[in-house]
């Protein structure tokens, strides 16, 4: 019964202390996002304490029923949200789900086809370190030269020579949609599953501002914290004739126990996520977005070098190109943390930097668009990046500047005390 402060001061402080962070700074990285309380709720819930191996009224341990309920509610509303014949909701996290789909697809050795990491794929999309890599052949595709866009001819004749198994179409770092139907009819043309990774803009398609994958693809997975705005955690939306496959790749296949709280957590995620208030969030987020995008392409940035790949954005962050320009993607990243913005710096295609350094900074709107900020917020955000990244900005006055948007939008209210 005692309270974190006095079982544990030392975890306590960090927890106050990244509260505080988390409040008192703009933060703009394209994968994170602020959970609403209702989620913290969950996530702090006595479901932590329940072990659950199996499905809904499956199980291999006693007491199932309420974490049951909350089971099925996660899975009836992730297919609901998304138009799923089927909905697996225990995955850890966005790998989990993906290492899943990979085992139920593919047998070691099998060739998989993703967009590179260095283009803008994930890791687990064929990085050669990742179990993707590890255990499959894996063959690339790129985004083209002039256009930094994906070509799907060039996709096409990529996945006829290299014949692949599953191809897979997703990104962590591509300011552009994709185009699920034409890499459903690749995927026909060479006999192979068609698995799409939404987790960035998983969000935006729930919000019926992103086409939908679901339709096209075999399976479709996703995490649940990005533009979702839920709980740290994945899922996975597949085909009926998937289902058992997949199901087993979950469990037993390479997880035991699901996290009960984060799949209440889920649960309230996509109810959330049906929302029109929720809708309305996800407007802003891409506003955001283009915002940012006309700032750091207007004349006085590419005097200095500076403009964004494929010169705007059509979803929830932009990546700003900063191969021509004298400020590399660490310094960006750096000067942005003195004013009190938190973005990532991120190689661009063909980066001539090392991946330490890199020429790129991923700038995302989700998390300061849940916070409440629209057009004119944003355009003020714009103006601090953009003075930001000239040669000696003033960072006191910029850093005033941020302080004032997080004053005027605050953070978790009466959040107080553990
Ligand atoms: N898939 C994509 C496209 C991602 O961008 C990410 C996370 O960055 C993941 C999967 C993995 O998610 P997690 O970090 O929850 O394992």
């Amino acid at each position: 019964t005692l309270p974190l402060s006095e079982v544990d001061p030392e975890i306590a402080q960090a927890l106050a202390d990244e509260l505080g962070r988390q409040r008192g700074t703009l933060e703009m990285i394209a994968s994170e996002n602020f959970v609403p309380r209702a989620i913290l709720q969950t996530q702090g819930s006595v479901l932590t304490n329940k072990y659950a191996e199996g499905y809904p009224g499956r199980r291999y341990y006693g007491g199932c029923e309420f974490v049951d309920v909350a089971e099925n509610l996660a899975i009836q509303r992730a297919k609901d949200l998304f138009g799923a014949e089927h909905a697996n909701v225990q995955p850890h996290a966005g790998a989990q789900a993906n290492v899943a789909v990979m085992t139920a697809l593919m047998d070691h050795g099998d060739t998989m086809m993703g967009l590179s990491l260095a283009h803008g794929g994930h890791l687990t999309h064929g990085m050669k370190l990742n179990f993707s890599g590890k255990n499959y052949s894996i063959a690339a595709y790129e985004v083209e030269p002039d256009t930094y866009r994906i070509d799907m001819d060039r996709v096409r004749e990529a996945a006829k020579a290299a014949q692949p198994k599953v191809i897979v179409a997703g990104w962590s770092a591509y300011p552009r949609q994709l185009d699920f139907a034409a890499f459903r009819e690749i995927a026909d043309e060479v006999g192979a599953r068609l698995w799409v990774d939404m987790a960035h803009f998983a969000g935006l398609v729930a919000a019926g501002l992103h086409p939908n994958p679901v339709p096209h693809a075999d399976v479709v997975t996703s995490t649940v914290h990005k533009t979702l705005a839920g709980p740290r955690s994945g899922f996975i939306l597949a085909k009926e004739d998937l289902k058992k496959k997949i199901d087993s790749a979950v469990f037993p296949g390479q997880q035991g126990g699901p996290l009960m709280h984060a799949i209440a957590g889920k649960a309230v995620a996509f109810k959330i996520a049906g929302s029109a208030d929720f809708k309305e969030k996800q407007e802003r987020t891409l506003q955001g977005a283009r915002i940012l995008a006309e700032r750091l392409t207007a004349p006085d940035m590419a005097e200095l070098g500076i403009s964004v790949l494929t010169g705007g954005t059509d979803v929830h962050l932009v990546l700003v190109d900063l191969r021509e320009s004298q400020l590399d993607g660490k310094q960006g990243e750096d000067i942005l943390h003195e004013v009190g913005i938190t973005v990532n710096r991120n190689s661009v295609p063909w980066d001539p930097r090392p991946p330490m350094t890199t020429s790129g900074l991923r700038i995302g709107t989700p998390a300061l668009a849940s916070r409440g900020f629209g057009e004119a917020e944003f355009r003020e955000v714009a103006e601090i990046i953009a003075a930001a990244l000239k040669p000696s900005p003033d960072v006191e006055a910029l850093r005033a500047r941020v302080v004032k948007l997080t004053e005027d939008f605050p953070l978790y209210d009466g959040l107080e005390e553990w």
